[in-house]
């Protein structure tokens, strides 16, 4: 068969009327023919056929065969059908399964949603209160920053921010204000006799009694423990504070009443005014607290007004104080040594060790004055050691350890001897010296506390015990003499000067004298009369057999050289 090509063929259908639709594959000769089935009766109803026919080669034969579209229409659309309704099962079977599904699932979520809602409004309640909480606590912390809880007071803090109202307030009115330090006397016995429970009423109380006093212009607070302190402002003058400094004494007056028992106390007043004392609070506060503690020291109870002399004390004490923090380090502290003379042999058998200070700025400064300011701010043991070892090496140097070497005595504050580690310290730096411990005398005062004793005598005892001698310096000034002979390991006593004083003219002072001699030798204590001025008072404390004579009769306190050349001019006297 000969083969057509598709245009040819396409030419060919558009004349002829039948149509002839081959599709032929010429390698692999085989094809479609489609025609039209105007021209084959019969086949009308079955619509179109696709034709497929064959060439087989070698025999020359044609197979073909063909079917209607309408019927593969009728069968897809059959197909169709049955899809569609297999569909429609499916999405019923699929519809059947994820409905439930959908529907546990919709009503777990409304459950776990209320839960969690429930669990959101419980949280959320919570979390409202933790917000109340969180006020009110802030609410207490910022009232506890500027209140006194106890007395309800305003406290320090906010005592500033009031002062500094009152005296801007005074100040645009051309006025006076007034910073009253108020301390209460004796609250520690208060709180040791009735209990500390008393205590805090006590304090209530004066907070309450306080405040009634107070007009608009003026403010009050705790300033911590039982200190109070008041601002009083737009006064005229001075005498305007007196009033009200006599309001608050007033107070006192009547008794307060602790648990049932009416309790008296008192207090000391301390007062600057504003503008005349300082310009701001802490400025007047400070002030006030100065003649507080002046007044205190004075007499409690007293009431005292910041003046220029009491200022010009202040700053005096302020640049001894300073100075004297470097007094160790910058060698201004000095060892005068005054001989104390055997009344039979009158050789010099010992020395008293006596702190000199001399600053450029202050000049001599005695011991009596810078002693107590150095116990107070501390440095009392720096100055302590360092006396102690110049005073070794000094005797030393006048004389080497050996069967009665001159020995020497040394002044030891209480505070020196309360230290834990004094022992140690004086154990040290007579080791380091190298002088005998037997020619080293520590001589205590009749100043520590009665509380101290327990603590102090084993120190002794061992100090003692190691071969220092024991002291007791000015006897029978203090106020328990005896006690301390009775607890202490006391090897020697000194008659203080202002007995030795009035020794001659004085029947009391004699008695005095006869008897500390006659208790020191009952009790094998050797005994220095201190303050010897004159002939007569050596014959007498000779009479008496008073051991050890030491005052400017013999000598004043000499420096090292000077003591040195005094020896050797002593030795030279006594050989002729
Ligand atoms: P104190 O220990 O009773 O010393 C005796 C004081 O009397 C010394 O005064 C001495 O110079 C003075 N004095 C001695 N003989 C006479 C005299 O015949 N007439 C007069 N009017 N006075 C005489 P100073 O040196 O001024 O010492 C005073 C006090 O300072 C000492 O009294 C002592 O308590 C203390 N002190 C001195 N040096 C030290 C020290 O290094 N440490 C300690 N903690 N206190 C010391
Ligand atoms: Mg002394
Ligand atoms: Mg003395």
């Amino acid at each position: 068969m000969k083969l057509l090509s598709k245009r040819k063929l396409l030419r060919v259908l558009q004349y002829l009327p039948i149509a002839i639709i081959l599709v032929f594959n010429a390698t692999e000769k085989k094809g479609f023919l489609l025609y039209n089935n105007k021209l084959v009766e019969g086949a009308n109803l079955l619509g179109p056929k696709i034709s497929y026919f064959r060439v087989i080669d070698g025999w020359d034969w044609v197979i073909g065969t063909g079917f209607h579209t309408n019927r593969v229409l009728t069968f897809i659309k059959e197909k169709e059908k049955m899809l569609v309704a297999q569909g429609d099962e499916d999405l019923l079977k699929l519809l059947g399964l994820t409905l439930p599904f959908s529907l546990i699932l919709m009503f777990l979520t409304v459950i776990v949603g209320r839960r969690v809602y429930r669990h959101f409004v419980t949280l959320e309640g919570q979390v409202i209160d933790d917000f109340e909480r969180l006020k009110l606590s802030r609410n207490e912390m910022q009232y506890m920053a500027k209140y006194d809880q106890l007395t309800d007071l305003p406290n320090r803090m906010q005592l500033t921010e009031n002062i500094e109202k009152l005296i801007a307030l005074s100040k645009l009115q051309n006025k006076k204000a007034a910073v009253v330090f108020v301390d209460l006397d004796d609250f520690k016995h208060i709180n040791d006799q009735y209990g500390h429970a008393a205590g805090d009423q006590l304090l209530r109380q004066i907070g309450q009694r306080f405040e009634g006093i107070l007009s608009n212009y003026d403010c009050v607070s705790r300033f911590g423990g039982d200190e109070f302190i008041f601002c009083f402002s737009m006064l005229d003058n001075q005498e305007g504070a007196k009033c009200k400094v006599r309001q608050i004494q007033t107070l006192f007056m009547s008794p307060f009443l602790l648990g049932g028992v009416a309790v008296v106390t008192k207090c000391s007043i301390g007062v600057s005014i504003y503008p005349d004392h300082g310009a701001n609070s802490e400025e007047l506060i400070s002030k006030a607290d100065i003649v507080l503690y002046k007044s205190k020291e004075q007499r409690k109870g007293d009431v005292m007004f910041y003046n220029a002399d009491i200022n010009q004390q202040v700053q005096y004490n302020t640049l001894l104080e300073n100075q004297l923090n470097r007094a160790v380090k910058r060698n201004e502290i000095n060892v005068v040594y005054q001989p104390q003379i055997n009344t039979e042999t009158q050789e010099i058998e010992s020395v008293e060790a006596l702190c000199r200070w001399y600053n450029p700025e202050l000049g001599i400064v005695s011991p009596l004055e810078f002693i107590p300011v150095a116990e107070r701010i501390g440095v009392i043991h720096d100055i302590g050691d360092y006396v102690f070892h110049l005073a070794c090496r000094d005797t030393l140097a006048l004389m080497p350890n050996g069967k009665n070497a001159i020995g020497v005595s040394i002044n030891i504050s209480p505070k020196q001897l309360a230290r834990i580690d004094f022992e140690q310290r004086v154990m040290s730096i007579v080791q380091r010296s190298g002088i005998d411990v037997e020619r080293v005398t520590l001589e205590i005062t009749e100043n520590i506390f009665i509380d101290d004793l327990a603590t102090v005598s084993p120190v002794l005892q061992r100090l003692r015990a190691q071969g220092f001698g024991i002291s007791l310096d000015d006897f029978c000034t203090g106020y328990s003499s005896l006690n301390y002979l009775n607890n202490l390991p006391i090897s020697e006593i000194k008659i203080d000067r202002s007995f030795v004083d009035k020794l001659l003219n004085n029947k009391q002072s004699d008695t005095l004298v006869k008897a500390i001699i006659a208790i020191g030798s009952s009790c094998h204590m050797k005994v220095v009369a201190e303050g010897v001025e004159t002939l007569e008072q050596h014959e007498k404390l000779k009479e008496y057999s008073c051991d050890l004579l030491q005052g400017y009769y013999f000598d004043k306190p000499l420096n090292i050289d000077d003591l040195i050349a005094r020896y050797a001019e002593k030795k030279e006297e006594i050989s002729h």
